[in-house]
């Protein structure tokens, strides 16, 4: 399944929980009334938090209800981003694939060592960004806006101390993730939180593609380009520590919940790492693919 949240072409600033049916979204506002006992999830992550017995109605629900009255033309929608606002922030992987490490690290002045646990970070509820909207660029603020293709994993069942030989289980699927960066910023202040954390830094869609028809989430090629021109390119099996490993780390006596949204990091290309360094600009289209999702394209405009 491939779950998505939309605003229709007749109601533009509604929000609606979408399922994605090749070039069609269903509407699953349309079965409302078919769901028992009231309790209807309106947002994906309310689908997401009421857990798998509701993921299956919703499944069996909408089987191939691609008619004109439960669907519209995706290419008619506007596409949100699948959880609007997360109810905590998006924990993010730093240098988690090792080219990326080098290519940080050579401009940076810092030794080159594989890092002998996850770095983590995270990003603000108000990052959240949707998948075809511009990224606000404050140039007031930051002048080194730098882009970052990563695969999001969002947690289906709630876990702590989860081992990673059943982390997989408690994902409920996968999602693009453009982990937008103001490097000047990121660094001016030691934690990179601020800097990864201005308004609009994190891009994400355009759906969630549940872990069963996603699949190994090791095995999944992401890329990245600017203007058209291809700057990152790798494999999700290079990342230094795996989807489960990062479950792993991070549930450890921190209770993982359904919602939450992980950013697994990024390959090299980044903008930091060109000789010499080449950030984003005003009109600047940057977009971010990964294997069995798609792509999300967002413009720079400055504000
Ligand atoms: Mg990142």
């Amino acid at each position: 399944m491939k779950y998505a949240t939309f605003s229709p072409p007749t109601d533009p600033a509604a929000m609606r929980l979408g399922i994605v049916a090749g070039d069609r979204v269903i509407d699953a506002t349309a079965f409302r009334t078919k769901w028992p006992s009231g309790g209807f999830p309106s947002s994906l992550l309310d689908l997401i938090i009421a857990g798998p017995d509701a993921w299956r109605r919703m499944a069996d629900l909408t089987a191939g209800s691609t008619s004109d009255a439960h669907s519209f033309a995706a290419k008619d929608v506007r596409w949100r981003a699948p959880i609007l606002r997360p109810r905590k922030n998006v924990m993010c992987l730093g240098l988690n694939y090792f080219n990326h490490l080098v290519e940080t690290s050579k401009p940076l002045n810092r030794e080159i060592k594989t890092p002998d646990a996850p770095i983590f970070f995270t990003k603000p509820p108000t990052a959240i960004n949707g998948p075809y909207d511009p990224i606000p660029w404050d140039r007031s603020v930051t002048e080194q806006v730098d882009y970052e293709v990563e695969l999001g994993v969002v947690i289906g069942m709630e876990g702590r101390n989860i081992r990673s030989d059943r982390a997989l289980n408690h994902v409920f699927g996968y999602t693009i993730v453009n982990d937008v960066s103001a490097r000047d910023v990121q660094y001016r202040h030691k934690q990179w939180f601020k800097g990864k954390s201005l308004d609009g830094f994190c891009p994400m869609g355009p759906c969630i593609v549940t872990a069963d028809e996603f699949g190994d989430p090791q095995n999944k090629r992401l890329s990245l380009t600017v203007n058209g021109e291809q700057r990152q390119h790798a494999n999700t099996s290079e990342m230094i520590y795996g989807v489960a490993a990062i479950i792993e780390w991070l549930s450890r006596g921190l209770t993982l919940e359904a919602g939450d949204i992980i950013a697994t990091g990024t390959p090299e290309g980044v903008g930091l790492g060109r000789k010499p360094p080449e950030y984003l600009s005003d009109g600047d289209v940057v977009e971010a693919a990964i294997e069995g999702i798609g792509a999300i394209r967002n413009e720079v405009k400055a504000i």
